[in-house]
């Protein structure tokens, strides 16, 4: 192969494409698709990835340079990511060199230097026998223990109390051998906690797993598996990773938030002992690089991990799975955007895997296309034991007050966790707010803290006796008097966790509470702690955020308290109904897991709203019909396309003449056009202005936009304080 497209690692949109290079016939062989070179570029030296073959170009205007050298000699771009990023990156309307980008975890070091693999220092019994015994009692009792174990490693030597001087001593004096052996940093020596043994199938996930199994050999419509909470999906994807092994090839696993399941990761690891490699950001540059190249090269079989985990390089792709696919986390709404479903889709397809994504409560999006056929559409309705859901019992907070109490705590949920404690039974509180008020005002001219850079209201949180921004950490200062009016009359409102356990604790000072947010878990371990101890029984009440809905699994949880299930609701977002539901659903079946059958508790101020009470009875089909009429009458998503264009902007920056003259660029005929408005947050005190578009086709609608955005920036309509972004069937609220 003597010439080659090359993509240059350059930032800027306009060089994202190929350039052809020649390869210099010392190279030829080495330099192979996948290879990053250095190539001269202009009159500088550049780096880039070879995409593609190419022919000698016919015209002879210019000159076709040759490439100086691979960079790294070993390395490969996987070449069906290659393909991956290039379909991604027109979807996304992102470059391709940032979707490339995205696939390689930090620790790999694309257009660096290898990163070597990290080693251990063994001592060997020595080729030939030493003439004389080694000198000093630690050495000679060192060489004891070395000829009674036959080897042994540096590490475990200081265990036993040989410190590295004396290892490498008795090295030196012809004693021992040294040997550097690679050590493997995906896997784990932590013992599993959880048992291997297999359990046995119900009928209910014999049947879909016949289902499945059985389906047509070309049939690789991605399968829809909704399945109740407590159906056991955990043990559906199980079985469907083993067939996939058994046929030699490798599977990847997606979960929402991999640090906050370690119990979902133990499952793993002692089902496929050796065989599973991490991927997710909390792990180390190390592990990550190990964890790549183990999947690469085939040594472990299974990547489990988050979205960026749908890029893990296996070769030889079977089966991807995505577990809870319902929840926003899998979107990344950094550059470069993209959902891992979407993209696992478009992997699965390029290569012949079979997709299966897993939910109690399903995105619309996924069960849309799962009625029209796009989808493959597989249910379980049971629970494992049989149980079940839940009774749900609504609380209306307005008639609380009517009746004088002011409590958080209806007297209903108090007396429901009563008798929950005294029957030996756990209970759990959910509230999805942080801290101990979720904002404070001026009661004098209603200033209210807000963080400089979001723009969304301080958190004030009891313990620090500070405010704080929930979404990027800016931290303040509580003053004693208004900042914009001196008033001294400061308010504090809304009741965030902090304060609920405080309100928890004066109720039941002697039971053993415990909290689960993302405040009281910053250290490492801590969330496997929380889980442990609720696991053993220790803890009685467990109060918690989102986080407790992450399907834990706790047997002896009788009662669900649901402490403020409107906050959601009030979102300006055409999503946040079903956002609503999907976690009061999932909430709710964190209970009565265990043959008994539990209760929900749900207090609100809006009793009749759908999304609540059918979230508190787990009604997916009703709620999804009532809510379907609310976006065909729309015309929303799923039952049209959106996308968005977001221009940030110095404060203050657009005028009202302005913005019109802007969404004058944009065709309105065969779509709709909404704003630009403002968003709700800010980004770095910028503005931020998002203009919508809903369309019927996808491909027209992208086109329109492209064509808008290129006229805003030829025409001079925005300047160069203005970026210009364009999302592409965008879940996350702006
Ligand atoms: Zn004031
Ligand atoms: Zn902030």
């Amino acid at each position: 192969m003597r010439y080659v497209k090359v993509l240059i690692n350059k930032k800027i949109a306009s060089l994202d494409r190929d350039f052809i290079y020649e390869v210099p016939p010392e190279y030829i062989g080495s330099v192979r698709i996948g290879s990053v070179v250095s190539v001269p570029f202009g009159h500088q030296t550049a780096k880039g990835i070879v995409i593609g073959l190419a022919e000698k170009p016919i015209d002879k205007d210019f000159d076709i340079k040759f490439i100086d050298a691979p960079v790294n000699e070993t390395f490969l771009f996987p070449s069906d990511l290659l393909l991956l990023a290039d379909e991604l990156s027109r979807f996304y309307t992102e470059t391709t060199m940032a979707m490339l980008k995205a696939m390689i975890p930090a620790g790999v070091n694309l257009f660096g230097k290898a990163q070597k693999p990290k080693t251990e220092r063994w001592l060997l019994p020595p080729d030939e026998p030493a003439a004389a015994p080694p000198r000093g009692p630690k050495r000679r009792a060192l060489a004891a223990l070395l000829a009674e174990e036959g080897e042994i490693s540096f590490a475990a030597a200081a265990a036993r109390g040989f410190s590295a001087d004396v290892c490498g001593g008795l090295v030196k004096s012809g004693g021992a051998k040294l040997e550097n052996r690679p050590v493997q940093r995906y896997s784990y020596a932590e013992s599993s906690s959880e048992s291997a043994e297999i359990p046995a199938l119900t009928e209910e996930q014999s049947r879909v797993l016949e289902r499945i199994r059985n389906r047509a050999p070309d049939d690789h419509r991605p399968i829809l598996l909704h399945g109740v909470t407590g159906s056991g999906k955990t043990e559906v994807y199980l079985r469907l990773i083993e067939d996939t092994l058994k046929k030699g090839k490798q599977a990847i696993v997606l979960l929402p938030e991999i640090a906050l399941t370690p119990q979902f990761v133990k499952i793993f690891e002692g089902r496929f002992r050796g065989k599973v490699a991490l991927f997710h950001s909390r792990l180390s540059h190390g592990e990550r690089r190990d964890s790549w190249y183990a999947m690469r090269s085939g040594d472990v079989r299974i990547a489990l991990g988050a979205r960026s985990c749908v890029f893990a390089p296996a070769a030889d792709l079977g089966l991807i799975i995505i577990d809870e696919e319902h929840e926003d986390s899998y979107e990344q709404d950094s550059a470069p955007r993209f959902h891992a479903r979407k993209a696992a889709e478009l992997r699965c397809a390029l290569c012949g895997a079979d997709l299966v994504l897993g939910s109690a409560t399903p995105s619309f999006e996924s069960y849309a296309k799962a009625e029209d056929g796009v989808y493959d559409l597989v249910t379980m309705k049971h629970r494992v034991n049989d149980t079940p859901l839940p009774k749900i019992r609504t609380v209306d907070m307005r008639e609380e007050l009517k009746r004088g109490w002011t409590e958080v705590l209806s007297r209903e949920l108090l007396s429901e966790m009563e008798r929950t404690l005294s029957r030996k039974k756990q209970v759990m509180l959910f509230l999805n707010r942080l801290g101990y008020h979720t904002f404070i005002s001026c009661r004098d001219c209603g200033f209210v803290y807000r963080c400089p850079d979001c723009g969304v209201p301080l958190t004030y949180y009891q313990k620090e006796k500070c405010l704080r921004c929930t979404r990027c950490g800016y931290r303040l200062e509580v003053s004693d008097h208004c900042p914009e009016c001196g008033s001294r009359r400061i308010r504090y409102f809304g009741l965030g966790v902090e304060q609920l356990e405080s309100v928890v604790r004066r109720h039941f000072p002697a039971a053993v509470i415990d909290r689960l947010d993302s405040d009281s878990v910053k250290k490492k371990g801590s969330v496997d702690e929380v889980y442990e101890r609720m696991k053993r029984g220790e803890t009685e009440i467990l109060i918690g955020t989102r986080m407790i809905a992450k399907g834990w699994d706790f047997p002896d949880v009788a009662l669900m308290g649901i402490v403020a299930a409107d906050y959601t609701l009030n979102f300006p977002d055409f999503r946040s109904g079903e956002r609503t539901f999907q976690m009061i659903a999932q909430v709710a079946g964190r209970c009565g897991r265990s043959r008994e059958q539990g209760t929900v508790i749900l207090q609100t101020y809006r009793p009749d709203e759908p999304a609540l009470v059918l979230g508190g009875l787990q009604d997916y089909d009703t709620y999804y019909r009532w809510e379907e009429k609310n976006r065909r009458r729309f015309g929303y998503p799923p039952f049209s396309h959106m996308m968005r264009v977001l221009l940030t902007t110095p404060p203050d920056y657009l005028k009202k003449e302005e913005l019109k003259e802007i969404r004058g660029c944009f065709p309105a005929e065969g779509l709709r056009v909404f704003g630009p408005a403002p968003a709700i947050y800010k980004e770095r005190a910028r503005e931020k202005w998002v203009i919508t578009f809903l369309g019927e086709e996808l491909f027209s609608l992208r086109e329109a936009i492209k064509k808008g955005v290129s006229r805003l920036e030829s025409e001079k309509i925005i300047d160069k304080n203005i970026s210009v972004k364009i999302e592409t069937e965008p879940v996350h609220p702006v």
